[in-house]
């Protein structure tokens, strides 16, 4: 089981009651970043390169817990720079916990084992350590050798005191799919709760601009890690996010669902692209243009992103708000894949025949036919 039962039903739950009450925009996943320090700096990393003052500052736990409540998400994504070195951090993962939100503080690990005493392990909250890829790739990702055993060692000494445990791993050009694909096994080995894996997004301040990938690149790796088969591998994502990396779902982005909130405000419109600051979650959600940012609305900063930030929330809605997308899902859950050869040279994927421009295409049509159960 990738998320405890009681977690799927509250997300269930509240999409549901959202699609009733005909609210077509909504908070998922509040992506709170308390702090914008870190003791790493990665060449993939769009976040550290605040000036100092910024660096040093921090959110107050009271900040922090009037954003959730103004959000009213029931996931709380902790990202940031590295949470475990606010000095607060105990006190806000409590706070939340108190207010039943379920949390994965993001953690590059460096900090976990020494901290776990820090914190109380229960259903509401998991670690959710950066892991990119197998020791060399992740080392190489974070610019430090070393870093990856120690992520390992944190995680079995954090699955040991009974927390519980999952990886996020960011892919970037150039991976060997075989490589992740044994990855996957490993993290499976050390006993994580399930895996959340993105393309990462091609931030204008990162210091590697060469390793970002593609739209079409990012659909062929994931084709290539994701082979259909037996395997024992647990995401922390909906198979409809899957399908959609490797070309088989069409969805379309929706960067209200993981609405951001920082030392400067609510982050207008997503986690990634940074064009101003609202001072309430309301005026974020009233003021800002959304038919500006996704893939259809032919945004440039838009036209490469895959990345889970924007389409997990879209995935999920999807899942519990169609039958569709709920017969897709149990169908891939129960197995029923799709094969390699019905989709060939497909390069603008749907879900319902129209291709992404809107132009009808009978062989589009062909491919996205649901598997035929026999
Ligand atoms: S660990 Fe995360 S926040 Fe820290 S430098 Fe790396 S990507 Fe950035
Ligand atoms: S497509 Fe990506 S960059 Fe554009 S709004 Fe959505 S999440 Fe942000």
């Amino acid at each position: 089981m990738s998320v405890p039962i009681s977690q799927m039903w509250t997300v269930a739950a509240y999409v549901l009651g959202k699609k009733l009450r005909g609210v077509k925009r909504y908070p998922l996943v509040l992506m709170l970043e308390p702090l914008f320090r870190c003791n790493l700096a990665c060449a993939g990393c769009g976040k550290i390169q605040q000036p100092t003052n910024v660096l040093r500052d921090e959110l107050s736990p009271g900040a922090c817990f009037q954003a959730v409540d103004e959000c009213e998400a029931p996931i709380v994504s902790i990202p940031g720079g590295e949470p475990l070195m606010h000095s607060r951090i105990a006190e806000i993962v409590a706070g939340l916990v108190a207010r039943k939100k379920y949390i994965y503080l993001c953690t590059n690990a460096l900090k976990l084992e020494e901290s776990l005493d820090k914190f109380t392990p229960s259903k509401y909250l998991a670690f959710s350590v950066h892991m990119d890829g197998p020791r060399e790739e992740h080392d190489h990702a974070v610019c430090r050798d070393g870093v990856y055993d120690v992520a390992a060692r944190a995680i079995t000494a954090a699955k040991h005191h009974g927390f519980r445990v999952t990886t996020n791993t960011t892919l970037y050009a150039g991976v060997d799919p075989a490589r992740i694909r044994g990855f996957f096994d490993e993290m499976m080995a050390l006993g994580v709760e399930g895996m959340m894996v993105s393309p990462g997004y091609s931030y204008s301040k990162a210091p590697d601009q060469d390793h970002f990938l593609a739209r079409q690149q990012t659909i062929d790796l994931f084709r290539q890690i994701l082979l259909p088969g037996k395997r024992r591998w647990r995401f922390n994502q909906t198979p409809l996010f899957l399908k959609y990396l490797q070309g088989d779902f069409h969805l379309e982005c929706t960067p209200w669902g993981n609405p951001t909130y920082n030392l400067f405000g609510w982050q207008r419109p997503c986690y990634l692209i940074d064009e101003g600051y609202c001072k309430s979650f309301r005026e974020l959600m009233e003021t800002t243009a959304w038919q500006e940012y996704g893939r259809a609305s032919g945004n440039e900063k838009c036209q490469d992103c895959m990345v889970h930030c924007g389409y997990e929330p879209s995935a999920v809605a999807a899942t519990f708000g169609s039958w569709r997308g709920f017969l897709q899902t149990v169908q891939w859950q129960l197995g029923f894949q799709g094969t390699p050869s019905n989709r060939a040279n497909l390069t603008n994927p749907t879900c319902d025949g129209a291709s992404e421009n809107n132009t009808s295409n009978t062989s589009n049509k062909r491919r996205v036919r649901l598997p035929v159960l026999k």
